[in-house]
Parts: C-alpha cells; sequence; structure tokens
C-alpha cells in the first residue's frame, strides 16, 4: 500500500530511448533496468516513484535533452532531488534524478552561495561554516536546498530575523518546457523570478540556484525533552512564553513517540515526551535568563542545548538522518489559544492513545511577516503558527496513522487558515485546483496560473502540487 495509487509505469522501448540514452551523460534507465530502483528511491519510502523512464542528469545540458523528450512525446515531466515531498507517483513520466547536480560554490566577498539543483542542505553548511557564513536552512541537513527555495524555505534559527530562504535568492537557472535553460534574475525574467520563489516546481528544472548568506558562525541552541507527565504544563507555558522572545530567538515544540529502537537516545527510547525546541543568535546569558520559564517547569530527561556551530543546525529539530516511510498532515493557525492547546492535548497527548511520530507546533512571526524587499509567491505570510503531524511506520498502519491525523487537524480547526505555506503541502497527495487556490489566494493563484500558461501551457510540470495553465 503507497499514498496514492499506482497502476504500473507506462512502457517505453529501449529503441525509443536510444537517442536520450545517445544525448544524456548520466544513466538513462528504464523500469527492467539494474539501476532504476537506485533512481527512483526517495526518502520517504511510503512515496515511491514509478516513472517510464528515469534519467540522472549530470548537467543542464542533459537536464534539457530529457525535458525535450519528453515534450516531443508529451510526456509529462518529474522531477526528483531528495524524495521528501513526492506528491504522485511520475507514472507515464519522464523522471529527472538530479542527485549527480551537486555542486557547491560559497562566495565570501559577496556572501552568496551558488548550488546546482540536486544538492542537500548537508552538502552546503560545511562549506558555509568555512567563512563564517550561513544560510536560511531548513531543520532537516537532508532536505534539498531548491525544493526547499521554491516553497519559501522556513528556518528555525534564521527565519524569524531574516524571513523566508526564497527572499534572499538573488538568481537561477531552469530548464522550462520548451527545453530553453533561462537565467532567471529580477530583471532577466520578472515573472518567472516572482513565481518560481514560492510556486514549487510548476514552471521547469531549476539546474541552479544562487542565494544570499549571512554572517554567523555559532549560535546557542538545542532542545530540552521533558516527560510525558508535563505535557500540559510545558505546552500551556511555552503557548504564553514563545509570543513574547525577541526574533533573534526561535522555539518550537514537539509532542513526541520515539519507538524502542536501539539507535533512539536512551532517555527517549520508547517513551513519550516533549520536546521544547530552541535557537537563540542572541549569547548564551541572554539566552538563558530568556529559557528560565521553561527549565523552572520541571526537570528535564534530555537538555541538548549548548553552543552550535551553524552547520549543527539539524540537532535543533533532530530529524531523521536516514529514509523513513511516513504519512503526514499540516494546519496553518492565526491564534493559538488555551483551547486548541488542550484540543491538541486530548488528540494526541500522553494519554491520548495516539500513535503518531510527532506533532509539532511551530512559532512564526518576526520577519516571516514582512513583505520581502523583491515580490515573490511565497504564501502564507500570515500563518502565525504551523502545526505538522506525522506517523511513521509500516503501510499497513497508514489508515490508523491517516485516522489520528485528521484528529489533529480537526481539533485545532476552528483557529485554522485556508492560506498557508507551499512547503507543507502534503507529500504523497496532490491537491485539487480549488484547494491549491485557496491556500495560495485568489490573487496569487491567478497570477501564477497566468505565467504557467505561458512557460509550461501543455502542463509538462504537472507531477507536484499542480497549478494549471489558466
Ligand atoms: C524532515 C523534514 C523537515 C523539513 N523541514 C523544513 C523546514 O524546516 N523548513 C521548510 O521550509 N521546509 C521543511 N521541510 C519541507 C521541505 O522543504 C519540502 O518538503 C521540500 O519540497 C523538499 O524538497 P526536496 O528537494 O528535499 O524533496 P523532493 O521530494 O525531491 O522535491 C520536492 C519538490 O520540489 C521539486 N524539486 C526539487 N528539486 C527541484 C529542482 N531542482 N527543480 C525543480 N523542482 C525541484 C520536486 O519536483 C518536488 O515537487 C521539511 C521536510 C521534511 C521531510
Amino acid at each position: 500500500m503507497t499514498l496514492y495509487d499506482t497502476a504500473g509505469p507506462a512502457s517505453l522501448s529501449r529503441a525509443e530511448i536510444a537517442d536520450l540514452t545517445a544525448q544524456v551523460a548520466g544513466p538513462v534507465v528504464l523500469p527492467d533496468d539494474a539501476g532504476y530502483q537506485d533512481e527512483c528511491a526517495t526518502f520517504n519510502l511510503m512515496t515511491p516513484v514509478r516513472p517510464a523512464v528515469a534519467v540522472g542528469a549530470t548537467s543542464a545540458a542533459d537536464v534539457q535533452a530529457a525535458v525535450r523528450f519528453a515534450a516531443g512525446r508529451d510526456l509529462p515531466v518529474a522531477v526528483l532531488a531528495t524524495g521528501h515531498q513526492v506528491v504522485r507517483s511520475a507514472e507515464g513520466a519522464v523522471l529527472l534524478n538530479m542527485s549527480r547536480m551537486n555542486a557547491v560554490h560559497v562566495d565570501p566577498t559577496r556572501n552568496l552561495a551558488r548550488v546546482e539543483g540536486g544538492v542537500r542542505w548537508r552538502q552546503v553548511l560545511p562549506e558555509t561554516d568555512k567563512y563564517g557564513l550561513a544560510p536560511a536552512s531548513g531543520s532537516s541537513p537532508t532536505v534539498g536546498v531548491v525544493g526547499y527555495h521554491l516553497g519559501g524555505g522556513l528556518s528555525p534559527v534564521l527565519g524569524r530575523m531574516h524571513g523566508y530562504a526564497a527572499d534572499h535568492v538573488q538568481a537561477l537557472e531552469i530548464v522550462t518546457a520548451d527545453g530553453e535553460l533561462r537565467q532567471v534574475t529580477p530583471s532577466s525574467e520578472p515573472d518567472l523570478f516572482w513565481a518560481l520563489r514560492g510556486g514549487k516546481s510548476n514552471f521547469g528544472v531549476v539546474t541552479a540556484l544562487e542565494f544570499a548568506l549571512f554572517p554567523l558562525k555559532h549560535f546557542y541552541g538545542g532542545g530540552l525533552f521533558f516527560a510525558g507527565e508535563y505535557a500540559a504544563k510545558v505546552l500551556h507555558t511555552w503557548r504564553n512564553w514563545v509570543v513574547g522572545l525577541p526574533p533573534e530567538m526561535t522555539s518550537s515544540i514537539a509532542f513526541l513517540r520515539r519507538p524502542p529502537r536501539p539507535e533512539m537516545p536512551e532517555p527517549l527510547r520508547g517513551t513519550f515526551v516533549m520536546h521544547v525546541r530552541f535557537s537563540s543568535l542572541q549569547p548564551q546569558e541572554e539566552a538563558e535568563r530568556l529559557l528560565a520559564p521553561i527549565r523552572e517547569i520541571a526537570p528535564t530527561v534530555m537538555d541538548t542545548i549548548t553552543e552550535l556551530p551553524y552547520s549543527m543546525a539539524g540537532k535543533v529539530h533532530m530529524d531523521p538522518p536516514n529514509p523513513v516511510p511516513w504519512v503526514e498532515r499540516a494546519a496553518a493557525l492565526r491564534d493559538f489559544p488555551r483551547e486548541a492547546a488542550d484540543a491538541l492535548l486530548a488528540a494526541v497527548g500522553p494519554d491520548s492513545g495516539a500513535r503518531l511520530v510527532l506533532v509539532e507546533i511551530r512559532a512564526l512571526g518576526g520577519a516571516l511577516e514582512r513583505p520581502p524587499a523583491v515580490p515573490n509567491a511565497v504564501a502564507g505570510r500570515s500563518v502565525r503558527w504551523q502545526v505538522v503531524g506525522l506517523g511513521a511506520g509500516s503501510p499497513d498502519q497508514i489508515p490508523v496513522f491517516q485516522e489520528q491525523l485528521k484528529n489533529v487537524v480537526d481539533a485545532v480547526a476552528p483557529w485554522a487558515q485556508n492560506e498557508m505555506y507551499a512547503n507543507l503541502l502534503t507529500a504523497g497527495q496532490g491537491t485539487t485546483p480549488e484547494e491549491l487556490r485557496a491556500i495560495y489566494g485568489h490573487e496569487r493563484y491567478d497570477r501564477l496560473a497566468a505565467i504557467k500558461k505561458r512557460y509550461d501551457p501543455r502542463n509538462l510540470f504537472r507531477m507536484n502540487h499542480n497549478i494549471t495553465p489558466a
């Protein structure tokens, strides 16, 4: 069982792909070929892809050849960087695996990074660290840099200070549906520059991305873990406390149920805990002064808060380092009052019987609400609290997880809003045009759909949360 129907790949013969194979430097594989599984591997094991043909791109020229091949046969194009947010099975599609395009270049004289289209954050952070610079990266080092930016890019360390990562993109290179390689900047392709930063993967294959870096070598942060018996007190104290933090500090909270596996740190193995995540750009003394009300709640079962090099920012959330099978749902809230916290405690607290591995609430605000210097399509700047639930386990558990995830979304529904942040759109589950219109808001959606019509009139790039050409 997977999260979408898969009737099996539409087939192409070896003769049909002979020209493509000759033009592409990377592997070009059909479903029966030995390398097919590797080219199709996804981080979320619950969202497999089964394209008609998979192309391991090594350059923009490889991408152009694959897009032109697909366009010539009217086949959809699917883009896979890491497989954290696969929406559709890519059946019948030409899949571009971007993982070989992983060059990173840091320019410390201009505080800029340029990366190729398949780079993950874990490949960037050690390079930027060398110069005491930091990108507005996300919670997980395994996430793809381009996919993250195309949806906005919410950084748990730098977001409240500097806004969404997409606000700091300087230039992109993209292969559009006509097979052209375009340099996209605010002056060269203003509409595309606006749409790509927030409109996700609807407009083409991004082969390179250039973005600003911030001077930062270390920050103070990590997590405080509290036993389940304190869940209500921790959640209510955190909710009141977090709204008073300055933008240099960021916090989120998670209900965690960690499986009894040996790789789990001992105090968390097989238990329910509340995880308060915290990061501060201010010095340790000031951070600890503001953290005091949280530390006073109860003794912690684990405390990982310390000074960290920015390349260790993944330690704040402790997202899984290796592929896992999961299902997820998210909600965007304008408010998180006492009643909402109580409803969440009833749905997923220690006595709820829920089996979700994680339900997190990120408190946003600060620069995340600010319009960017160069306008872009990032949706959800009015969201104040972001809720994500996750069930991880074997496919036969999907129905139970789906029911419990629905309980989470229902619990906070009175405080939820339609417009939300695109990186939170559920993996494994497509959205209807009407849902996507509500998520982006009418004006933004109409402009995205008009730009889509100009650059991808036949909707070649539709294996995603799809904006249909207007
Ligand atoms: C554990 C975890 C933690 C996360 N933490 C954060 C966070 O802190 N902040 C945040 O904002 N988001 C976060 N996300 C969401 C994440 O940013 C999105 O899921 C993002 O789309 C993942 O991109 P990817 O390339 O890794 O995944 P993929 O599944 O490979 O790609 C996701 C989408 O982007 C498209 N895409 C990828 N590369 C390209 C390219 N080169 N050209 C065109 N399209 C491309 C794909 O086609 C697909 O539609 C998190 C997700 C997970 C699973």
